[in-house]
């Protein structure tokens, strides 16, 4: 097979801080593991807008297509707030989820125990957690017509529409199984078939569906209930899969499960390619922290386990994402923190590329 290839767009801000960590462990599976990638490395957002004038340009769109993956930093920064909506930072990442038509919004929330302490929850309700939302993404009440705010005789009516076709159900919910399948083969589908039509369909489509995984197993729930298991006792899931509403909320919910923003991966994905990779482009949730950027205070570890998100779902890699994960869980137990997963008191952080270079020892 070819060389798995990756387009690495850093972006802005803190973006090519992390990046650049992310970017010596890549260089280390070359040497140590003999993992190699393809890398290209491009222009996105307001870096991109200063050289181009556009956020993303269409030749790096073009890569975009081409490769396995897209590895994204973060975009924007107080710079780029003069700039009309139409060049701002944040469209360069809109238009490469909507031209790779990335439908599938992957949030991973992880608890390690070392950080245990910084969930809003106790201890052993999250130690151990390691659950992944699923979230539809280009489709449901945020996209369906009509939408608006009008007036009704005196008064004003604001109207959205939840609105799901079978086939935007049943790609999400493929994309789903097909997770569930890399991971422990028990799925979660969450919504509101008691009182909404979409609803319905979303289970009748997921049950259709699961009959092609037969090893899954699978739940419904509404997703109310969810949020509040969710809570409760978190460690019942493995994969969630809802829609873009519910999902947009469960996963903020999840996310506050396991602490620092500077911790959280996600992917997009999409279709599978020719070669039966899904579109995918992974990026940490954090955004471009404009306070700390360019002082070596930010925590590399989200965009970090991006790529060890990269590694198991586009390039099969599951067992050398486990192994990264492993060297970050043996850092944190060995008591190593940025900034950012340091309370008040005491101990003195390390910089970024600290944290990288403990890392990859480990
Ligand atoms: P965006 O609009 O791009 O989402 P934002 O201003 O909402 O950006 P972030 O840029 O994600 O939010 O950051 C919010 C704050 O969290 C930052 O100002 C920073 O202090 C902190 N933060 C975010 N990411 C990290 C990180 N990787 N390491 C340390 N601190 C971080
Ligand atoms: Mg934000």
């Amino acid at each position: 097979m070819s060389t798995p290839s990756l387009l690495i767009l850093p972006g802005d801000g803190i973006g090519p801080e992390v990046m650049a960590e992310v970017v010596k462990i890549i260089d280390w599976y070359g040497d140590k593991r003999g993992l190699n990638f393809d890398v290209s490395m491009d222009l996105v957002g307001g870096a991109a807008y200063d050289k181009h004038g556009v956020p993303l340009a269409d030749e790096t769109m073009a890569k975009a297509h081409e490769v396995d993956a897209v590895l994204l930093g973060a975009v924007g920064g107080p710079k780029y707030d003069v700039l009309d909506f139409s060049v701002k930072p944040e469209r360069g990442l809109l238009r490469l989820r909507k031209e790779l038509d990335l439908f599938a919004n992957l949030r991973p929330a992880q608890c390690f125990d070392a950080l245990a302490d910084f969930s809003s929850l106790k201890k052993d309700i999250v130690a151990g957690l390691d659950i992944m939302i699923v979230r539809e993404l280009t489709s449901g009440i945020y996209f369906g017509e009509p939408r608006g705010i009008i007036t009704e005789g005196n008064e004003r009516v604001g109207i959205n529409t939840q609105r799901y076709t079978e086939s935007e159900i049943r790609r999400v919910a493929i994309a789903a199984f097909e997770l569930a399948m890399k991971r422990s083969k028990k799925l979660c589908s969450m919504e509101k078939a008691n009182v909404m039509e979409s609803g319905i369909l979303w289970r009748e489509v997921v049950e259709e569906v699961a009959k092609d995984y037969p090893e899954v197993a699978v739940s419904h729930m509404y997703a109310d209930n969810g949020a509040m298991q969710l809570v409760r006792a978190p460690k019942q899931f493995d994969v969630i899969v809802t829609d873009n509403l519910f999902g947009d909320i469960l996963s903020d919910c999840a996310a506050m499960l396991t602490g620092s923003l500077g911790m959280l991966p996600s992917a997009s994905l999409g279709a599978p390619m020719a070669n039966g990779r899904p579109r995918a482009m992974y990026e940490p949730v954090h955004g471009s922290a404009p306070d700390i950027a360019g002082q070596g205070k930010a925590n590399p570890i989200a965009c970090i386990l991006s790529f060890a998100m990269a590694l198991r779902y586009s390039f099969d890699e599951g067992a050398e994402a486990t192994r990264l994960e492993t060297a970050i869980e043996k850092v944190l137990a060995d008591g190593v923190r940025t900034a950012d997963l340091l309370g008040e008191e005491g101990a003195t952080p390390v910089t970024t590329s600290e944290m990288g270079d403990k890392i990859i020892e480990a």
